[in-house]
């Protein structure tokens, strides 16, 4: 029997005073698509004994809410490939229900979104984010390696007409769309979609050379200035973006710029891996197994000194290169394991 009242008599504050609100939990390390600057195209995934079941995952993610985690979004890999996902989702919701929980949400790459929107909407979700890097079908193929636009595209339909708010989350890539951010961002707007853009960041060990991948957003931007008028705004949805309104469109676009702006000193979050990993900052190394302690008994007591300990090393900041002399990415696993 689990002797704890719930919620939990202290919520998480790391050394920094910074409360501990925002919690992101990748569901599995797997994909359906293999884009160049996340994984390599020849992955190898973990056994499906290692990962926590959807009950543990469940046990996890609730212990952070008792804990004073508002705001829990689960990614991956491609969460909507985990199988039985929708019940864990469900189950999740009673947090939402009795306001524990302010926001429940997702990101995917949008392939089995057709299939799952109307049941998020009833399980409580409101929003989510796509990723989606180009409109153009054969270069979406390129960077997704094994993706179809058309299915992307008919997930986010099926998604806005469940009454979804999606965002669209963008990676700036050098040459491949980086010409094509305007239209991208025309096209959501014209949706109601905000959009971010993401400047790639060196994770993992993949196929090509990141510094040719790399396209800083502070040049996006300035881009984007010359032809757009845009209006800082202090809008912001719990994550690192930076928001500006685009007059012409009406639109929302926000910039997530871990390489050329630090956004360190207002972080919130944590992330745990499919494993029960949790990860105090996405660009150090230093984890906390959360996996034992789940596993080690019935009751979440155990879980819950592991969490808090391991809060107490959450460090001040990252620090992410991308360097050409560096043969290794700055923390060597993949987003998809960590969970974006
Ligand atoms: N599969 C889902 C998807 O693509 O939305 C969820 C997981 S994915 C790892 C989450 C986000 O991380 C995506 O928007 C993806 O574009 C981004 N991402 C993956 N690897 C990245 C990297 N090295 N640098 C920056 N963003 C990355
Ligand atoms: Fe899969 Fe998302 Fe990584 Fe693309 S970014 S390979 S969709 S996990």
């Amino acid at each position: 029997m689990d002797a704890l009242p719930f919620p939990y008599p202290t919520s998480l504050v790391d050394p920094f005073a910074r409360p501990i609100t925002y919690l992101r939990v990748s569901v599995t390390d797997r994909c359906d698509f293999r884009c160049v600057y996340c994984m390599s195209e020849h992955m190898e995934f973990l056994p499906k004994r290692d990962l926590l079941s959807l009950e543990e995952l469940d046990r996890l993610c609730s212990a952070f809410i008792g804990l004073g985690v508002r705001k829990l979004r689960l990614t991956g890999g491609e969460p909507l490939v985990r199988r039985n996902l929708m019940s864990l989702v469900r189950s999740l919701g009673r947090h939402l229900d009795s306001g524990a929980l302010d926001e429940l949400t997702l990101t995917t790459n949008g392939s089995q979104l057709a299939t799952h929107a109307a049941d998020l909407y009833a399980a409580g979700v409101r929003r989510i984010n796509v990723s989606l890097d180009t409109l153009d079908e054969a270069k979406f193929r390129a960077v997704t390696r094994w993706g179809d636009l058309k299915q992307v595209l008919g997930g986010i339909d099926a998604g806005l007409a469940a009454g979804l708010k999606i965002k669209i989350n963008t990676v700036a890539l050098r040459d491949v769309n980086e010409h094509e951010i305007p239209a991208i961002a025309e096209w959501a707007h014209g949706l109601g979609m905000d959009l971010s853009l993401i400047e790639t960041m060196p994770l993992g060990d993949i196929e090509g050379d990141r510094t040719d991948q790399y396209l800083p957003l502070s040049l996006v931007r300035a881009r984007l200035g010359e032809r757009w008028s845009l209006d800082d705004i202090a809008y912001r949805t719990g994550g690192p973006a930076r928001y500006v309104r685009v007059a012409e469109t009406g639109g929302r676009i926000g910039f997530i710029t871990p390489m050329t702006h630090n956004f360190c000193e207002s972080c919130n979050r944590v992330r745990v891996t499919c494993t029960g990993t949790l990860y105090m900052c996405l660009g150090q190394e230093d984890a906390a197994d959360l996996r034992a302690p789940l596993r080690a008994s019935e009751s979440d007591q155990p879980l819950v000194e592991a969490i808090r300990d391991a809060i107490t090393r959450k460090p001040k900041g990252h620090d992410f290169v991308i360097d050409r002399r560096a043969a290794k990415p700055a923390v060597g696993r993949h987003m998809s394991m960590t969970g974006g």
